[in-house]
């Protein structure tokens, strides 16, 4: 069940929820990163990640004196909280759903849905949202975190 992509996902996830605790360096993430989760994460993955989240406007950076040397803080933005906040809510969801399997939850916003509901096959996944706007912004959401490529493309055009 646990296979790579997941424990990626998971560690990706693990990174802007730490984010939205407080501002760190890359260093300061990858020691939380491994008290929490128990593993390290690799630099190689940290820095190309945290860079995508920039791009996608989800973090910002600041050069700030840590020790000898100035060494990047990362932030989240208004839209990396918010993000931070949906991946909060879908754990959440998650546990209500283990406990309550016959409840449908939006993917979305994670509120219960009690009847009704929209649903939507997105990257060959069943899913059922509360309503057409929540689908909507979660395939935003997901194109822009998923995809950050084709937006920085995009926006270099311009
Ligand atoms: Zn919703």
């Amino acid at each position: 069940m646990f296979d790579e992509e997941v424990a990626l996902d998971m560690i990706r996830s693990s990174i802007i929820l730490l984010l939205s605790e407080k501002p760190l360096h890359g260093y300061g993430i990858m020691k939380e990163v491994e008290n929490r989760v128990g593993k390290p994460v690799n630099p190689s993955l940290l820095y190309p990640f945290l860079k995508q989240l920039e791009k996608n406007g989800l973090v910002r950076s600041t050069k700030k004196p840590v020790g000898m040397k100035p060494k990047n803080i990362y932030e989240l933005t208004e839209p990396g909280k918010e993000l931070a906040a949906h991946i909060y809510r879908r754990i959440a969801s998650m546990v209500s759903l283990a406990i309550e399997p016959n409840l449908n939850i939006c993917f979305h916003c994670g509120c219960k849905i009690y009847e009704g509901g929209y649903q939507e096959n997105i990257v060959d996944k069943e899913r059922i949202f509360c309503c057409v706007h929540c689908a909507q912004a979660y395939k935003n959401e997901l194109s822009s975190v998923i995809h950050p490529s084709k937006d920085s493309r995009r926006r270099k055009r311009k």
